[in-house]
């Protein structure tokens, strides 16, 4: 068994670029992204938005060869009452005609409501990594709060916000990242208001250094969310 002290959870959403229609990111970023998680033995789990199997069918069937592949809603939509189940049940179903496997879910924003969990019960997930309780978890569904990892560490979009101040936040169990945060700004749509501009700082190859930094600084063995639910089961 692997030690769960020195184990981290690599995880990406695989969407649309910034809260846009447009997926330069895929095209551009995702080859290299894969590339760099081959050469460090990275294993991730990427949060899909299943919509983008209609044009990106064989990109995501190449991630599934070597990655965990799993639910990012099916368009990305904010959960509310009324779209919630079908975003949950319909990205589920969509992976599954591709033949691919979906345990987790993560909801866009990480905003979910207040039947979620009884939701990812009722379609069959295993686990969540949604943004809940102001904490990052992986919940298992039975176990809901079993998991907590501190939030400003954790994403790629806060460390390139608050650089260079983000390079003393402890290093958290769990990592996300989004491919359109490597896109030079040239490349990423029109900020229409404050939170996609804000998000636009240090884009490009600053992100890519910030992230290469963060990986190549710390040896740990980064692993899927599923990976680390089996080795937490099997203990
Ligand atoms: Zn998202």
């Amino acid at each position: 068994m692997k030690n769960i002290l020195d184990t981290r959870i690599m995880t990406v959403d695989l969407e649309p670029d910034l809260r846009s229609k447009n997926c330069k990111s895929i095209e551009l970023v995702l080859p290299k992204l894969l590339e760099f998680f081959d050469q460090q033995n990275i294993k991730a789990t990427f949060f899909t938005v299943t919509s983008l199997l209609e044009k990106y069918e064989s990109e995501i069937k190449e991630i599934a060869k070597k990655h965990e592949i799993a639910s990012h809603s099916h368009t990305h939509s904010w959960l509310n009452k009324n779209n919630a189940e079908y975003e949950i049940s319909q990205s589920k179903k969509i992976l599954e005609e591709h033949n691919l496997k979906c345990f987790g879910f993560r909801a866009p924003k990480f905003i979910t409501t207040k039947n979620h969990f009884s939701l990812l019960r009722k379609y069959n997930y295993q686990y969540d990594s949604s943004f809940t309780n102001k904490t990052f978890q992986i919940n298992t569904i039975n176990n809901i709060s079993s998991f907590r990892f501190p939030s400003p560490s954790s994403g790629l979009s806060y460390r390139k916000l608050l650089h260079p101040i983000s390079k003393f936040f402890p290093q958290s169990k769990l990592f996300y990242l989004h491919p359109w945060e490597f896109l030079k700004k040239s490349d990423l749509p029109k900020a229409t208001s404050l939170t996609p501009l804000l998000l636009k700082r240090n884009s490009g190859k600053k992100a890519w250094n910030l992230f290469q930094n963060i990986i190549l600084r710390h040896p740990h063995k980064w692993i899927s969310c599923k990976e680390y639910l089996t080795i937490i089961n099997n203990k």
